[in-house]
């Protein structure tokens, strides 16, 4: 039998070290800052990468031959570059390193064979990123996993890829999962297997995440994949309560829709060992300031690192604050409030109060 992920760390960093000396893998040295919402009580993380200004975003568009029917993609993952292979993940899966990365050791969990980035998670694929997780749990207890799927969602390559970051302290999204789900006064501790929100101001679902060795009848393929269907079909009737909102245009219900398809849908899936987590988005990048600057957003932002590529960036993530602006990139809570009738009204704002109550103590002592 074929054994996957043995001793990933070391091979990783062989392969990395080897990788940077060719001038085949570029490190991108950024200056890391500390931001407290203060409305919040969250310490935010803003990577500042100046270099990165130039580096192409969104997903290019598949090219088409002129002749024939033939129809040619631009992929850097098939065939990848050898230098930056690490091994095989699973049957379907292989691990190359992030050519581009600001974080060491950033990894992608690419499909051996192409798919649409835009094609949900499957069983093999959530499994992968678990045990790939599971391979780091001694090394790196805190690593997140993550899959920007579909056009709006912050993915610039249209080839199935999940990503791993193998960081070796909590992301500011795990450190605010870990004060909200603990008792409070008021608030039982939320259990495995159950739902929870953070103080998002945006559509987002998440879920504790069952320990398959203390879970009888159910595998960690099993608690996957269940946990995965469940916030997807939250997400789903999430965005579709969105699009009926009366005020809503047409042209914005068709867009919150997908188009009517499930690969026009864009959303970020975030998996530790600890949660998993859906965010789905409306746009890729930020509200566009009136000097035309806008952030792209993608999985890393919800986890709560977002990257700067200009001074002007930088001073509007701090200026904004950062959960206002990535939640810019979702569907915003009481945004979109022109439509609503006064008693709506109200009673939105009595939930939010509610909300803000529930996740007041939590993030106090933050
Ligand atoms: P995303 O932008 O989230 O779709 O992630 C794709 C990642 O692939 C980016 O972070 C790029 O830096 C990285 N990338 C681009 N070209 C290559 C390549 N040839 N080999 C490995 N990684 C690459």
């Amino acid at each position: 039998m074929t054994t996957y992920l043995d001793d990933l760390y070391s091979k990783l960093g062989s392969t990395y070290h080897a990788a940077l000396l060719s001038g085949n893998l570029i490190f991108t040295t950024s200056d890391t800052q500390t931001i407290t919402e203060t409305e919040y009580n969250i310490e935010y993380e803003v990577c500042y990468a100046p270099a990165l200004a130039k580096k192409p975003q969104g997903i290019p568009p598949v090219v088409e031959a002129k002749t024939h029917e033939k129809i040619e993609r631009v992929d850097p993952f098939l065939p990848h570059d050898p230098t930056l292979f690490v091994e095989d993940a699973s049957e379907h899966h292989k691990i190359l390193l992030n050519k581009f990365c600001v974080v060491p050791h950033h990894f992608l969990i690419v499909t051996k064979d192409f798919r649409p980035q835009t094609q949900p998670l499957l069983p093999e694929d959530l499994l992968t990123a678990w045990n790939a997780l599971q391979a780091l749990k001694n090394s790196h207890p805190d690593a997140i996993a993550f899959y920007n799927c579909g056009a709006r969602s912050g993915a610039s390559q249209p080839h199935k890829h999940l990503q791993v970051l193998p960081i070796t302290r909590p992301t500011p999204l795990t450190n605010l999962v870990r004060e909200v789900i603990q008792r409070r006064p008021g608030r039982r501790e939320t259990r495995p297997g159950e739902q929870f929100t953070v103080p998002f101001p945006c559509v987002h679902h998440a879920i504790l995440l069952q320990d398959p060795e203390n879970t009888p009848g159910k595998d960690a393929e099993d608690i996957l994949v269940e946990t995965y269907i469940k916030l997807m079909d939250n997400m789903l009737m999430s965005i579709r309560e969105y699009a009926e909102q009366e005020h809503l245009s047409e042209e914005e219900r068709n867009l919150v829709m997908g188009g009517g398809r499930a690969s026009g849908l864009a959303y970020n899936w975030i998996l530790t060992s600890e949660f998993m987590m859906l965010v789905p988005r409306r746009q890729e990048s930020t509200n566009p300031t009136e000097d035309g600057i806008a952030l792209s957003i993608n999985s890393l932002g919800f986890a709560g690192m977002v990257l700067a590529k200009t001074p002007e960036e930088l001073e509007h993530v701090k200026k904004t604050g950062v959960i206002e602006l990535i939640a810019e990139t979702g569907f915003m809570f009481g945004k979109d409030g022109e439509g609503r009738s006064a008693e709506e009204e109200a009673q939105k704002k009595k939930e939010q109060e509610v909300l803000e109550k529930q996740m007041g103590g939590a993030l106090s002592s933050l």
